[in-house]
């Protein structure tokens, strides 16, 4: 502040030569500084000829430096998993690739802004935990620790452990008696009230653990979860029984948060025919029903993903051509490589792409040993022989991971838990899968599908499509006024 009207205090950052003078700071010396300014470009220019031009001396310390994977197939696996692939949205072009070398390079930070420009990863599994806690648990989830060693192949160290960003808890419940349900699937079977009980489970799970899961309900919300270094779960329900033949019934799951459903479970139902098990079962609708295509009508409007898995091929060839939306396999491998019927025959696989007359779609491979190979010869190996089937027919962005962990008794060798991702993303990496690809592989493509429907579904709102009220027409209740006295 001056006391006497004369600027003689102005800020020295501000400070003219004259008075840099004044506080007597010395000068730098132009030699010395084009000295220091010389060498450390010298040093800056040596350095990127070192790391560029001998890369391969360096090992693979200096490969995240270099926007690169390392070349141990395991270590570019867990990189891969780590920092959070892109998804080819736009190109593999130069600027992709320099996202990619800012994502790989750097901490999460930047991937919170990428997030907003690219697609994420998540390792898209669906398990099947919730019927674990219910056979094991009675459903009393303050009795779980999923922080300690669980009896089946997921917890949260192992889920941490597998660098799993995602997956889908399928809330099923087993096809009812058939005595019981009876042939026209009219008896009472307690199957919505049991996968009420599922959804109850799956979601007080993700409550007590508000640091490693977040409910998601959109493609968004997981990509957020992800961006918060959580677990994002989405809710599917794995067979149209659960629904009680009613489209009603699917409209409250959707409000309860299930984003998938799958059409059949191993029995037939209203909607739809199942494959069944192995050799198969025999038709009952030679497909989808009439209310089963107004079933895939309602879950299209809703934004809920027409799974395939466990669906007769004429299901899915009916299912593929009704739907508006991508669809997905949640946990199917490919029969070419082992007949079961399980498993997506290659004629069903050339539907699904992005071409002319081809729906999008993810099929994401089962790793039950007895979907995979013949007895005992279940492995990393050959489950990644049926991600490049797949690969191979439909293309790499139409493959995911499905595995079904604790809902398969046995698992197959290299592949025990959760915790081994990274073995078949190192596997497949072997194989020449490259960082895109792969990124594709454990999240994107379902991401990418989840989009699709989404958009449809926004797109069907919006042009006013109503809530599908056809109801099974075999059901004497409704439509009947009753007075009981
Ligand atoms: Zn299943």
């Amino acid at each position: 502040m001056t006391s006497n009207g004369h600027q003689s205090e102005t800020s020295p950052l501000l400070g003219s030569e004259e008075h840099e003078d004044s506080l007597s700071t010395p000068k730098s010396n132009p030699k010395v500084r084009a000295i220091v300014w010389g060498s450390l470009t010298v040093l800056f220019v040596t350095t990127v000829i070192l790391l560029v031009g001998f890369e391969d001396y360096f090992g693979d310390a200096f490969a995240p430096w270099l926007g690169k994977l390392p070349k141990d197939p395991h270590l570019a696996a867990l990189a891969i998993l780590d920092r959070a692939p892109v998804i080819v949205s736009f190109g593999t072009g130069l600027l992709y690739r320099a996202i990619w070398f800012l994502l790989y390079t750097s901490g999460r930070s930047y991937w919170f802004v990428l997030l907003f420009f690219t697609k994420c990863l998540l390792p898209s599994v669906s398990t099947d935990l919730p019927i674990l806690v219910r056979s094991s648990y009675s459903n009393n989830v303050s009795a779980v620790d999923l922080g300690s060693e669980m009896p089946g192949h997921v917890d949260i160290p192992r889920l941490r452990k597998g660098k799993v960003g995602g997956f889908f808890w399928s809330t099923y419940i087993s096809c009812p008696n058939p005595d019981i349900a009876g042939e026209d699937f009219l008896g009472a079977t307690w199957r919505v009230r049991d996968t009420l009980e599922q959804i109850d489970v799956s979601k007080l799970l993700i409550a007590k653990y508000p640091k490693t899961f977040a409910l998601a309900l959109t493609s968004d919300d997981v990509k957020v979860a992800i961006a918060e270094g959580k677990i994002a779960s989405l809710l599917g329900v794995e067979g149209g029984h659960q629904l009680g033949n009613s489209i009603a019934v699917l409209r409250q799951y959707y409000e309860l948060g299930v984003r998938y459903v799958t059409l059949t479970h191993t029995c037939h139902n209203a909607f739809a025919d199942s494959c069944g098990l192995n050799p198969g079962i025999v038709p009952l609708h030679g497909g989808l029903s009439t209310l089963g295509t107004k079933l895939i009508e309602e879950m299209n409007r809703l934004g809920v993903l027409v799974d395939l898995s466990h669906t007769s091929d004429a299901t899915a060839r009916q299912a593929i051509s009704h739907s508006r939306a991508p669809i997905i396999w949640s946990h199917s491998s490919a029969r070419a490589v082992h007949d079961v019927p399980r498993n997506v025959p290659d004629d069903i696989l050339r539907l699904i792409g992005r071409g002319e007359n081809k729906t999008d779609g993810v099929v994401m491979v089962n790793f039950a040993p007895f979907f995979v190979a013949s007895p005992g010869k279940a492995s990393v190996e050959t489950v990644a022989d049926h991600i490049g089937h797949i690969a191979e027919v439909a293309g790499k962005e139409h493959v995911g991971l499905g595995s079904d962990f604790d809902g398969i008794g046995d698992v197959p060798v290299g592949l025990e838990d959760v915790s081994k991702y990274p073995a078949l993303i190192a596997e497949l990496y072997r194989r020449g899968w490259d960082k895109y690809e792969l990124a594709g592989l454990t999240g994107g493509n379902l991401l990418r599908v989840m989009e699709g429907a989404e958009k449809v579904a926004g797109e069907l709102r919006r042009a006013g499509a109503s809530p599908v009220f056809d109801l099974y027409e075999k059901r004497p209740d409704v439509g009947h006024m009753r007075v009981e006295l």
